[in-house]
């Protein structure tokens, strides 16, 4: 039999966030019903008990109704010691519930490695040089020949891992470190850069890109303007606002990446109070929108297609506003333009359409 410890009832400070980190989402589920379904999902596992605070037990209940649910302590090791002394298996597997990108192998590796050597303490070897420091100097060179990054799952036999317990009450860092010190070396068994512990706010973001499209008619006896800037020409576009097609297509595109309704929706042009408004007002406001959902601009690009005018004088001034007002740098504003070599309705010089693409993230 084999039991897997999986510890939530940490507090996740360090991430900054005003709940505990594992209620975060990757891509639609939480971090920590992401790290249960590694484990579910592997067949040698008969038993899974989560570690969690008394603050946290209901909602984690409500996420993962079939777990086995213990009350953790005010310590990891102390959490870790409630979690054992509820385990049934002959062999148990440590996980820190933070570390979602555990795969089958890395738990099937640490199990076999106890069958062989007693332990299996998922790790792998450091690219980078280590040192020991002290109040910002560095003590000494520790050299990065034979040094291993220690993580989880760190599996062991059950009766061993609650002598090493009984033997050591302290706040340890990990269970290798307690059973290095009361039962013996422990193995090294395979580890991976990615099954990374997510720690600090970056390591949650995710990216989300975005595409807008928009047209709209040229005529006579309106301004042309695009990116909030007007062109001379002799005619304009047609439309219930400033008609600024350029803006149009870069607000839906920031608008669909976040995962919202698009521009008619929020600015209808039924609505009398947008007739004639300038679109970079609206762009303003879908700014605003974004920020209260939690997203910040990457980057943005456009394409515009227009048979005449020639935009190239126009192109850097354009970046300028644009970027300024979605707060990107202009690096990060990218503005083409191309005619369609007198093809079609853009061709005809009857309109003008623009295509953009946008990249969010959710920090
Ligand atoms: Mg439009």
């Amino acid at each position: 039999m084999v039991t897997a410890i999986i510890a939530c009832a940490g507090s996740g400070v360090r991430t900054g966030f005003n709940e505990n980190k594992l209620f975060k989402k990757i891509n639609g589920k939480t971090i920590i019903e992401k790290t249960y379904g590694v484990f579910k999902n592997c067949k040698l596992i008969n038993e899974i008990i989560l570690t969690v605070s008394i603050k946290d037990q209901t909602y984690i209940k409500e996420l993962i109704p079939d777990a086995k649910i213990v009350i953790g302590g005010s310590t990891r090791t102390q959490s870790v010691r409630n979690g054992l002394d509820a385990a049934t298996g002959d062999i148990v597997l440590v996980h820190d519930g933070a570390r979602p990108f555990v795969t089958k192998e890395i738990i099937l590796d640490a199990i076999e490695s106890v069958k062989k050597y007693g332990s299996g303490i998922a790790s792998y070897p450091t690219a980078d040089t280590l040192a020991a420091a002290d109040d910002g100097f560095i003590t000494k060179n520790l050299g990065k020949t034979g040094k291993f990054v220690i993580q989880t799952p760190q599996a062991f036999y059950l009766k061993d891992i609650l002598k090493a317990y009984s033997l050591g009450d302290e706040d340890c860092p990990d269970e290798s470190s307690l059973y290095l010190k009361y039962i013996g070396k422990p193995h090294l068994s395979k580890g991976s850069p990615s099954n990374k512990k997510l720690t600090y706010a970056e390591d949650f973001t995710t990216n989300k890109v975005g595409n807008g499209y928009d047209t709209h008619e040229l005529v006579a006896d309106r301004k042309l303007i695009l990116g909030g800037i007007e062109i001379p020409h002799d005619k304009g576009l047609l439309g219930h606002s400033d008609a600024d097609v350029l803006t149009h297509a870069i607000m839906d595109a920031l608008l669909s990446a976040a995962g919202l309704r698009d521009i008619g929706y929020y600015f209808p042009d039924t609505d009398e109070k947008y007739k004639g408004i300038s679109s970079v007002i609206l762009l303003e406001k879908v700014m605003y929108l974004l920020k209260e959902n939690g997203y910040k601009v990457i980057n943005v690009t456009a394409c515009v297609l227009a048979q005449k005018p020639k935009l190239a004088p126009y192109i850097e001034k354009i970046r300028d506003n644009l970027s300024k007002i979605i707060g990107v740098n202009k690096n990060d504003f990218g503005l083409t333009a191309t005619t369609t070599e007198g093809l079609g309705f853009i061709g005809r010089e009857e309109g003008i359409a623009v295509y953009a693409t946008c990249l969010l993230s959710n920090i």
